[in-house]
């Protein structure tokens, strides 16, 4: 059973516990009282939500004491990087609502100071060449209650690590067949103390730096002092870099005295509940088309979250919501969706959309008569005004409206029984009409014509109102309605192959929606529409003059508070 918390902790004042000690930090007048944070992506890959958290927290939180915050590309491994990634992350950042101004940095700027730094600790004895194999340095690191082994390259002389570190980088060695070694403690109980790596070779060429580099610094060489050469003082990251602090205190020593020296924070990562964050597994799926794209409305990704219509402020109201604690969780997706459908409840307008049409015909209503029906865009905020819909003798309805032989509480359409059509007028279902199948074609009603709407007969008590479009001016959209991209609530937790975890009816295409005209003439790219009764919708940039398509960002239902009941049980 996972555990699943979703609890903010803050103090009396509601500040968070990196906030206290920011605060803390800030009045005992520490590095001359600054506050210069980082947000440090690799660009290998788009952002996600579980980033959105970090940045959402480096941000925020130099805003909130005045400080500022460095945007650094950690662009230290060529293999893997790629500029798409970096133009993608900082749009991401900037649509939800954070500028880094002219802070923008990459860890490759630091690799001459790194260099360097690593030289100087060759000749002070504090790193060494090892020519092992990465199989043999693993096999001798020891295990957290058995001290390891000393490579035999360990007291080589300096001149000879110096004189190979350079050659390495001059691109005279292989890939794999040396590495640089910090010379700190084979037996030390923290495993990241076992003489790690700082630098190993790689050929590849580097998409800023070229080939000028044939050794690459790891990250714990490299994400200190960069904190270091860019001023940062507080480096605020996930909870998995605890183990690595004492480390990053160890080189970052290396550089800083006691008027400045960066100092890191540790907080509990986003997980979510019918996903994956990370973004190996992310990129297989893109990789593997078995998602479309990074920005596929299913994914986590900022990219694919603006495309299924969530918004910026829903996002940050999350995560204001979940909060920065230091104990791992698995967060509820219905609490993210229970946040969008606040915030498009406030905003969305509303519009009419026929997902699953039938056609009903009003007998008693004239062949060539159209009503225009006043339609509030948003009963939420009434100064977003009115619309009008055409109403005619032929309309659409949803066919799940519609039941021959109900059952007891069923109040929407049935023989003989009377219900609303929604801003128009009470209808009495007096027939239906199948195919030799038996399939249903036409349902057939009466209007009461002195029951439209805002007329004293509207009041008659009916139970069921249904949303409809008139037939002759319905225009044809495409809708695509997503569920959970797993099948499984936590998908990491899982033996296995994850993809095989994946819920194989998350996509459902609808070609045949029809869509109130008003709507169809407007709609333009990124909008937000809540169709009644259905849920809210956002225009998918895939739309053309000849074809509306709409992404379902999600329904009305919020089953946010049934599973706070379920986890109370
Ligand atoms: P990897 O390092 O495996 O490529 P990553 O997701 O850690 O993947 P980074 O680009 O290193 O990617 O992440 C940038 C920052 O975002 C890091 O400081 C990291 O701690 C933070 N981060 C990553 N995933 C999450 C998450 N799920 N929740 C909160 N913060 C996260
Ligand atoms: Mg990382």
């Amino acid at each position: 059973m996972t555990e699943i918390k979703d609890e903010t902790v803050v103090n009396e004042n509601g500040l968070n516990f990196i906030e206290q000690e920011i605060k803390a930090d800030l009045e005992n007048g520490k590095n001359g009282g600054r506050l210069n944070t980082r947000f440090p992506p690799e660009p290998n890959g788009y952002l996600h939500i579980g980033h959105a958290k970090a940045f959402i927290m480096d941000f925020g939180i130099a805003e909130k004491f005045g400080g500022t915050c460095n945007l650094r590309f950690d662009d230290t491994n060529p293999q893997k990087e790629d500029t798409e990634y970096v133009e993608a992350i900082k749009r991401d950042i900037k649509w939800l609502g954070f500028d880094w101004d002219n802070r923008l940095y990459y860890a490759s700027d630091y690799f001459p100071q790194l260099f360097e730094l690593a030289k100087r600790m060759i000749r002070e004895g504090k790193a060494y060449v090892d020519e092992q194999t990465s199989e043999e340095i693993a096999s001798q690191k020891g295990t957290p209650t058995e001290p390891g082994i000393n490579s035999p390259f360990r007291d080589r002389p300096i001149e000879e690590n110096l004189d190979l570190f350079e050659r390495m980088n001059a691109g005279e060695f292989e890939e794999g067949t040396m590495v640089l070694r910090a010379k700190i403690d084979m037996s030390n109980s923290n495993m990241h103390f076992r003489d790690p790596i700082m630098y190993r070779i790689i050929k590849t060429p580097h998409w800023r730096t070229g080939d000028k580099w044939k050794v690459y610094p790891m990250y714990d060489f490299a994400h200190g002092q960069s904190d270091y050469f860019e001023g940062v003082t507080h480096s605020i990251c996930t909870l998995e870099f605890v183990p690595h602090r004492p480390l990053y205190e160890y080189f970052v020593k290396e550089l800083a005295d006691d008027t400045y020296c960066p100092r890191q924070i540790e907080f509990n990562r986003l997980n979510l509940t019918y996903t994956v964050m990370s973004k190996r597994k992310l990129l297989q799926l893109v990789k593997e088309k078995l998602v479309n794209g990074w920005d596929d409305p299913r994914m986590p990704t900022l990219c694919g979250l603006r495309r299924r219509g969530y918004t910026p402020s829903a996002i940050k109201e999350f995560i204001n919501k979940i909060g920065y604690t230091k104990y791992e969780a698995l967060n509820h997706i219905e609490l993210l969706e229970h946040s969008v459908r606040e915030d498009l409840n406030k905003t969305a307008t509303r519009v009419s959309a026929v997902q699953n049409p039938v056609k009903l015909i009003l007998t008693n209503y004239p062949e060539d008569k159209t009503e225009m029906m006043e339609m509030d865009n948003n009963p939420e905020d009434l100064s977003e005004g009115t619309h009008q819909m055409p109403f005619t003798r032929e309309l659409w309805i949803e066919r799940e409206d519609f039941m021959e032989n109900p059952p007891k509480k069923f109040f929407r359409m049935t023989p003989g029984k009377e219900v609303r059509l929604k801003g128009a007028y009470i209808v009495l279902c007096i027939g239906v009409t199948k195919d030799k199948d038996g399939n249903i074609t036409e349902i057939q009603a009466t209007y009461d014509p002195e029951t439209r709407s805002g007329l004293p007969g509207a009041d008659r008590k009916v139970k069921g109102t249904l949303h409809w479009v008139s037939v002759p001016t319905a225009v044809k959209a495409e809708v695509r309605d997503y569920d959970r991209l797993f099948a499984v609530e936590n998908p990491s937790a899982e033996e296995g192959d994850f993809r095989d975890l994946l819920n194989p009816h998350s996509l459902i295409i609808r070609q045949n929606v029809m869509i109130e005209p008003w709507l169809a003439k407007r709609a333009k790219t990124g909008e937000r529409y809540q169709f009644t009764r259905l849920g809210y919708y956002t225009v998918d940039p895939d739309s053309d003059s000849s074809r509306l398509i709409f992404n379902k960002t999600i329904g009305l239902k919020d089953t946010w508070a049934k599973e706070m009941k379920k986890s109370a049980k």
